[in-house]
């Protein structure tokens, strides 16, 4: 009997979730939960985190599961300590942050590459659709605007995001070729920044970045003159993109982009988290980090007609609810330090 077989003898759907404890798995891991998926949830740990699945891992109120497997998709899945069955498969296991994927750069790679082979091996295996997070670096630093999928981007083979951007530019590649060569499912999102609860406030990424030092009134760290573009997409929107793709027939594959096109510059960004926060934060300028894209916004129009997708949820909207969200934690890692200034003392 083979996986799918399997998996439905048992009556569930089963889904794979590589990279299920990063920020984005760990939404899409809620989400699959939700919709009555088991889920196995694949992480290394490497700046994924265990609590970002906290509540779902013991949810058998209405008989969901989540199994968590810690397991990097370099290694191979045979001999793995779980049955590698999937009905569906989704690899969104590499570091997005810039200082952390750059801290490993070899590594990066060997996650794009070997990561998207063992997946894609799997899902063959089990004749399951599979899922890539590609991602906006594909375009580099681009020459048009906004950029469609057709756009071949202009990407330094060289620097230090190549890593990262060639990476899955070849993760692209491969998924495209084990189709053309298997026949295997595949569906694949060119996803934009994204933004949420559960970003890590280590991340270095603007939004985390300007949010926590608004709201512990430190000063809010604008790299070069801030006039450069991002186009912020609320998670839950993008979850919600990720989920319609996945419904899609098998002849669309995409890739797609996937992401909110409203272009804002990042002093414009630093502006409304001051509103939102009443912070008196001051703006301080740092270098522009080294091949950082000057201009980003996605032309979602294959989205808003094959997907029927498009964001919902405004930036001001979205920035409210990831405030409250690491206000809550500052509000925990304050309350979990008065404790132990009283233990101590
Ligand atoms: N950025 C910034 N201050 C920060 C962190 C990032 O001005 O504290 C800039 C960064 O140089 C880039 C933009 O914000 O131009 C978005 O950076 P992020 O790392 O969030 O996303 P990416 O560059 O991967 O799109």
């Amino acid at each position: 009997m083979d996986g799918v077989e399997r998996s439905k003898h048992k009556g569930r759907r089963r889904a794979l979730v590589a990279g299920g404890a990063g920020f984005l798995g760990a939404h899409l891991c809620r989400r699959l939960v939700e919709e009555g998926y088991e889920v196995v949830a694949l992480d290394s740990l490497v700046t994924g985190r265990l609590t970002n699945l906290s509540g779902l891992m013991d949810d058998t109120a209405n008989g969901h599961r989540l199994r968590f497997v810690r397991h990097d998709v370099t290694e191979s899945f045979d001999g793995a300590s779980f049955d590698p069955i999937a009905d569906i498969v989704f690899n969104l296991a590499c570091c997005a942050s810039p200082i952390h994927y750059q801290a490993q750069p070899v590594h990066t790679l060997k996650t794009c590459l070997e990561g998207a082979l063992n997946l894609l091996q799997l899902a063959h295996r089990n004749r399951a659709r599979i899922f890539q997070a590609s991602t906006s670096e594909v375009y580099g630093e681009p020459e048009t605007h906004p950029q469609k999928e057709a756009y071949r981007g202009a990407v330094s083979t060289t620097g230090p995001r190549a890593c990262y951007d060639e990476g899955k530019r070849c993760a692209e590649t491969l998924f495209f070729d084990y189709r053309r060569e298997h026949g295997v499912q595949i569906k694949v999102a060119r996803i934009f920044n994204t933004y949420g609860p559960f970003m890590r406030e280590d991340d270095g990424r603007v939004v985390s970045n300007l949010i926590v030092q608004a709201l512990r009134g430190e000063p809010m760290t604008i790299y070069g003159e801030g006039r450069q573009t991002r186009s912020f997409c609320y998670v839950d929107d993008l979850v919600q993109g990720i989920m319609r793709l996945m419904e899609t027939p098998p002849g669309f594959t995409g890739p797609v982009n996937l992401g909110n096109p409203v272009e804002v510059t990042v002093l414009e960004l630093a502006e409304r988290i001051l509103a939102l926060t009443g912070s008196h934060s001051r703006l301080v300028r740092k270098p522009m980090p080294t091949d950082d894209p000057t201009r980003r916004c996605p032309d979602i129009s294959l989205a808003r007609t094959q997907l029927g997708w498009e964001p919902r949820i405004p930036l001001d909207e979205g920035l409210r609810r990831t405030i409250a969200w690491f206000a809550a934690q500052e509000a925990s890692r304050n309350a979990r330090a008065m404790e132990v200034d009283r233990d101590c003392a």
